[in-house]
């Protein structure tokens, strides 16, 4: 990968990782807007006092030697690459992730009740499942389902697991055979599979960095600049302090709803369609506490609803994100979309008491920094409309010269390393 291009007439709007992988992959003619002080976009670290917080956990799958090659080109010796090791908290102990194949540590009716629902689907007819639901069923078996799938997701989405498409899943859902799901049920086994098996994580500086060298060797992009009018027919994008910028060729990673509502005159159905993209919001509590190590994990997944959070992350456990004798701990709380920032302190309050409850706080620890983020668009909703109202938009845009890309930007279920490989694929396929 290098940024030896100059494609002059190109513009970017957006510096998170796809924009700033398209800028640095054309080279020095493009031009790159973000409506931010900083780029990075979702991968960026927030440093306050002795700690520092990623916009929740963000830690690198990475599949290709393109991504790693080019981020250690970037980053020499910067990463460490780690075991993932990552907990399901159900029914007041831990078993490890994925539990599907991890049922060893819950009672042994549980897990019992867990295999024989597994044996039970596996040898049963076939039937087309008609959503997330129906799959995890047929997978997995109705008690795995039971358990984790369905009431974890529904805390994630933030809708019934009944509601999901099957799209998203198959990168994201560990499906092991029924051997390790067998031996998964009667004995404690560390290696447990799946996309994320293994992650790449700074050693220091948190998450961030890699937007930030990326930023750092571009040359054309003004931070501090939204876009806020975007004229198909004329090429222009007007940004706001700016003015009227000229384009041969644009590629959006914005949210997808929010390029079409700044586009000057969209046909009516590209309207409608955007009124059927879904996606939900995260609030990330974050807490810097004097205390080490709260938990020996990494991460904790929390299906049950009696927890505010799906998911807790130690993110002191894997980076320097917090001094000696002190540690972070990130809360994420999915909520539907827009909404829940208002209530945050009563939020923070029962994340607090879930922490505690779940025997990751006590309550005489001591909580130096309480740090709240806001991630308004974060899991892109695959329901029944997602797919073909997705198309219709990103057709419509290609057919106007726009290339709308990233996870908000493609309106997909995607990751760090595909918005750089996006970035790179939008401006080497013209
Ligand atoms: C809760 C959560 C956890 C995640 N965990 C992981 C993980 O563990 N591993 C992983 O690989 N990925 C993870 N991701 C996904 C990862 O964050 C994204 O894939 C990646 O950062 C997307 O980059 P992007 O450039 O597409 O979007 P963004 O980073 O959102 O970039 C878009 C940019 O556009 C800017 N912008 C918006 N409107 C305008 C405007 N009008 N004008 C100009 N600029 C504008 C924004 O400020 C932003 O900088 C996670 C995401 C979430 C929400």
């Amino acid at each position: 990968m290098s940024a030896q291009r100059r494609d002059e007439g190109l513009v970017i709007l957006g510096a998170g990782l796809a924009g700033l992988s398209a800028a640095y992959h054309a080279g020095p003619g493009a031009r790159i807007f973000e409506a931010e002080a900083r780029a990075g976009g979702a991968c960026v670290t927030d440093r306050e006092g002795p700690y520092s917080f990623d916009r929740a956990g963000h830690l690198l799958h990475l599949r290709t030697r393109e991504v790693q090659r080019l981020i250690q080109k970037l980053l020499p010796g910067r990463f460490q690459v780690l075991a993932r090791d990552a907990r399901v908290h159900l029914m007041d102990t831990e078993v490890r992730y994925p539990f599907q194949a991890n049922t060893f540590g819950l009672l042994p009716e549980v897990k019992g009740e867990c295999v024989r629902r597994y044996l039970e689907a596996a040898v049963s007819e076939k039937k087309q499942p008609r959503n997330f639901r129906e799959w995890t069923q047929a997978a997995f078996g109705k008690s795995i389902s039971r358990f984790f799938f369905e009431p974890y997701n529904h805390k994630l989405w933030t809708i019934s697991p009944s509601k999901l498409s099957l799209e998203w899943m198959k990168s994201y859902v560990p499906q092991p055979d029924c051997s390790r799901v067998i031996r998964g049920a009667f004995a404690d086994i560390p290696e447990g599979g799946g996309y994320n098996a293994k992650f790449w994580y700074p050693q220091t500086g948190g998450i961030g960095i890699l937007g930030q060298a990326l930023s750092a060797s571009i040359s054309r992009l003004r931070l501090n600049a939204r876009a806020v009018s975007v004229a198909p027919r004329r090429r222009t994008v007007d940004i706001l302090g700016l003015g009227r910028i000229a384009w041969q060729r644009l590629i959006s990673t914005l949210p997808l709803p929010v390029l079409v509502a700044i586009l000057e005159q969209p046909p009516r159905r590209i309207l409608e369609a955007a009124k059927q993209l879904h996606a939900n919001s995260v609030i990330v509590v974050n807490l810097g506490v004097i205390r080490s190590r709260p938990n020996k994990t990494h991460w904790l997944y929390f299906p049950e609803a009696e927890y505010s959070f799906y998911r807790v992350g130690f993110p002191s456990n894997y980076g320097r994100m917090a001094p000696r004798g002190r540690s972070v701990l990130s809360a994420e709380v999915a909520v539907k979309a827009g909404t829940g920032w208002e209530g945050r302190k009563k939020l923070a309050g029962r994340v607090r008491r879930d922490l505690i409850k779940a025997g990751l706080l006590e309550k005489k620890d001591i909580i130096e920094k309480e740090y709240l983020q806001y991630l308004p668009y974060a899991y892109v909703i695959y329901d029944k409309n997602h797919s073909a109202a997705r198309k219709l938009i990103l057709d419509y845009l290609t057919s106007q010269g726009i290339t709308s890309i990233g996870r908000w930007g493609g309106w997909e279920y995607s990751a760090m390393e595909d918005a750089i490989l996006a970035g790179k694929q939008a401006v080497i396929r013209k």
